[in-house]
């Protein structure tokens, strides 16, 4: 099938690689692609030669869906919601089908996405490949949970329906996979009722680390979604400082007699970009912790009940549509860790780490995972979880999140592959007591290593 040669980053803009790019419209024309190299991989050598793996939308941020030299499936015109039942919420979608179609689709019918990361522009291949985790982790665990089937195509070219009973192996190892078991070309998702498209959400402003991990702690039994965004500059008696936000969907009683005639009203509109001009360099550690000081002081110290819609408690990031590019040409690094319960300490001192070196996080964000799923590479595990984004050029950065790493592995934690970008696979390794079995899997299942990506090559997923 037709391609081009594109040069593709993931999110966070720093390694780009080229590739060829297939978009196929259905499963029968991507089978093709997922053949051997040789003729039948597409020409001389087979343009697969150098391997093959699925893209989504590009919000992993760095080179989970990259391939240098080889090819990228885009799902971008597999995208159709199959059929989407009113009655039962379950919806069967092409796998290019994004989070945000889902909304505008399930929304009138009184259906929303069971889980749902910080942004709504994510496929569902993508949201199973990264098995994706939301503010209601504690509640409803990550979206496979939601996920009864998916259809795969294996790498060889044959289309399998794999469900947790009937293959649980296959199954458990896409599920977080990172696209590195084949390609997802439909799957069903179990929507979630709710009464309104708003959320009535309690603000708490804390004062400290301590402050915020009781007040998650307390929000997490009470609420079914729960998040604080930190300060990560802040030191001494106010480390760790943040604004803790947590709802639930409102039900029709509470949004004023005006929104009771629209209460699925859900309009994703219009957004703004970021200028092409847009001067690099304004992310730094002056900007950021004024920006950091300026909005932890607007924030109440307590509000209850407020309505916010849809895109302000769960994407306001999506309200800026190119805002990636406001780290200048080169990039950001976003890192995630989660940490079991029990090592509060750690936690602690992560903050004393990145407070201390100065790095300015923009985007800081501590939440509390329930229980992970069987997921061999899946990333959520009991206990508390910190995202963080730092301009790629920050100075010593390399030497902090080592550091982390350190820290990870000391207290039986993990990092996020589809954010990560520089861990070791000997750190992988430690971190993910069943990586082994996962490679053992993709040995039997991908004996002449069809399937690659510039992530897997990295790391020898
Ligand atoms: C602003 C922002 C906020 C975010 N917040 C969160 C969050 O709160 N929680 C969270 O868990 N994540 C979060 N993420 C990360 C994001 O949800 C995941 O990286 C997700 O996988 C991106 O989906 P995508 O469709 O863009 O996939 P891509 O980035 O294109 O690909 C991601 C991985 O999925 C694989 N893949 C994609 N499609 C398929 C397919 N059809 N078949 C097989 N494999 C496939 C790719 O090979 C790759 O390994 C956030 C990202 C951004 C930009």
């Amino acid at each position: 099938m037709a391609s081009r040669t594109v040069t593709l980053t993931g999110w966070g803009r720093i390694a780009p690689s080229s590739a060829e790019l297939a978009e196929p419209a259905s499963a029968a024309s991507a089978a093709g692609l997922l053949k051997p190299a040789g003729p039948a991989g597409g020409g001389p050598g087979g343009v697969n030669a150098r391997g093959v793996i699925a893209r989504g939308l590009g919000r992993s941020y760095n080179n989970a869906a990259q391939c240098a030299g080889g090819v990228v499936i885009s799902t971008a015109r597999m995208n159709r919601i199959i059929e989407l039942d009113p009655a039962t919420g379950l919806a069967t979608c092409e796998a290019g089908v994004s989070l945000e179609q889902l909304m505008v689709a399930g929304l009138p019918s009184g259906w929303f996405v069971p889980v749902s990361p910080g942004t709504r522009q994510v496929t569902i291949g993508g949201a199973i490949a990264a098995d994706v985790h939301g503010k209601n982790h504690h509640v409803a665990g990550s979206f496979v949970t939601h996920v009864p089937s998916f259809d795969l195509l294996l790498p060889g070219g044959e289309l399998r329906t794999v469900t947790r009973q009937a293959d649980p192996a296959l199954f458990w190892a896409t599920a977080g996979g990172m696209g590195l078991t084949g390609l997802i070309v439909a799957a069903t998702v179990q929507l979630k009722r709710v009464a309104t498209s708003r959320v009535r959400v309690d603000t708490v402003r804390t004062a400290d680390i301590d402050e915020t991990m009781v007040v998650l702690a307390e929000h997490d039994a009470t609420f079914g979604y729960t998040v604080a965004w930190s300060d990560s500059l802040a030191t001494g008696v106010s480390l760790g400082r943040s604004v803790v936000t947590s709802g639930d969907f409102a039900e029709l009683d509470d949004l004023p007699a005006a929104g009771r005639a629209d209460p699925f009203a859900f309009r994703p509109g219009a957004r703004l970009g970021v200028p092409a001009g847009f001067p690099p360099g304004l992310i730094n550690r002056y900007t950021v912790a004024a920006a950091n000081e300026a909005w932890y002081r607007k924030a109440p110290r307590l509000r209850q009940g407020e309505l916010q819609t849809i895109g302000t408690f769960f994407h306001p990031l999506d309200g800026i549509r190119n805002w990636n590019r406001v780290y200048g040409p080169g990039g950001f690094r976003q890192y995630q860790y989660v940490l079991p319960f029990g090592a509060e300490a750690a936690v602690r001192r992560s903050f004393e780490l990145i407070s201390k070196a100065r790095a300015p996080s923009f985007v800081t964000v501590l939440k509390r995972f329930g229980e992970g799923d069987p997921g061999l590479l899946s990333f959520p595990m009991a206990g508390w979880t910190l995202a963080l984004d730092f301009p790629a050029r920050t100075p010593g950065l390399a030497g902090l999140l080592d550091r982390l790493d350190q820290l990870v592995i000391e207290a039986g934690g993990r990092v996020y592959l589809a954010k990560d970008s520089r861990v070791t696979a000997d750190s992988l390794a430690q971190m993910y007591p069943r990586l082994a079995e996962f490679r053992k899997l993709r040995a039997a299942l991908d004996p002449d290593q069809i399937l690659a990506s510039d992530l897997s090559r990295r790391l020898a997923l």
